[in-house]
């Protein structure tokens, strides 16, 4: 049975670009007679507020939205992510680092035009043990040592507008830069990328819709699945809606935000309607 899910961090109002992501998934689970899932994906304590988690349910309520509860609260589910964090560390694949953001800006070349950001991480920290972990480190995966065991042959499908088609590990930009991506911060432990794909397992999502700005993160993902043994979803990654000057909307544009619009009397076809959804 098709299952996908909108999984929004309550660090900020719900707005325009939220309502898209949110709508696109509920309206594609109505169509294929699945189900549409809410996670809260608040590991973050500092950034995370209870208010803005209630205005989420607001927001969606308003727009007409059903889920499936209980809802799945990050929080709640901890010592999960820390035991798949434990099992890519037992299979030999993570180290301690210790680099703050400034170590990693200066022992990179200065950002080129185009350049990813952040800057990717010049492996400073590689050879050290996980024997050596200090309080306070983060845990990176050493990210060639991972495709090389998963192997690069991995597949995913795409039907969003923009990159339709299977996609091969390999021919992602994954195996070029080999960035040893953050599994476990030192502020807030397991990391968006450990925390979505345990996640998108345990709630048996089928296909994941999402914004494109995530399309990139998605052979991460796919890469965390083979190495944990969890199923792939299809992903669907759609357009990002933008400000009128072209910038993709973010949580601090309240101007866009839905309680906002529902404030000064629009509908929720009103949004649908600005959106290109209804
Ligand atoms: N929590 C993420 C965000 O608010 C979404 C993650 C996802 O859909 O995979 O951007």
């Amino acid at each position: 049975m098709y299952r996908t899910r909108f999984a929004p961090s309550p660090t900020g109002l719900l707005h325009l670009g939220h309502a898209y992501s949110a709508i696109l998934a509920h309206d594609r689970a109505t169509a294929a007679g699945g189900a549409f899932l809410l996670r809260i994906e608040d590991t973050d304590r500092a950034r995370c507020r209870p208010a803005f988690e209630q205005a989420i349910y607001d927001d969606l309520h308003w727009l007409g939205l059903r889920w499936e509860t209980p809802v799945l609260r990050q929080s709640d589910h901890l010592p999960d992510y820390e035991a798949a964090l434990d099992r890519l560390i037992a299979m030999g694949l993570c180290y301690p680092c210790r680099c703050t953001r400034a170590d990693i800006a200066a022992a990179t070349a200065a950002p080129q035009e185009g350049a990813p950001h952040p800057p990717v991480y010049p492996g400073t920290c590689r050879a050290r043990p996980m024997g050596d972990r200090q309080p306070g480190d983060a845990i990176r995966l050493d990210m060639a040592r991972a495709l090389a065991l998963a192997g690069s042959a991995l597949t995913f499908t795409e039907s969003g507008p923009a990159h339709s088609g299977t996609h091969r590990l390999s021919d992602t930009h994954l195996p070029q830069t080999a960035d040893d991506i953050v599994l476990s911060r030192k502020d807030i432990g397991p990391a968006y990328h450990l925390t979505v794909v345990v996640d998108d397992a345990r709630q048996s999502i089928t296909e994941v819709v999402r914004g494109d700005d995530l399309f990139d993160a998605t052979p991460i993902h796919r890469l965390l699945q083979a190495l944990l043994d969890l199923p792939t979803p299809a992903y669907h990654h759609h357009r990002l809606i933008r400000d009128a000057t072209g910038k993709r909307l973010a949580k601090r544009d309240d101007a866009r935000a839905i309680s906002r619009y529902r404030a000064e009397g629009a509908t929720p076809l009103d949004i649908r309607r600005i959106i290109g959804l209804a």
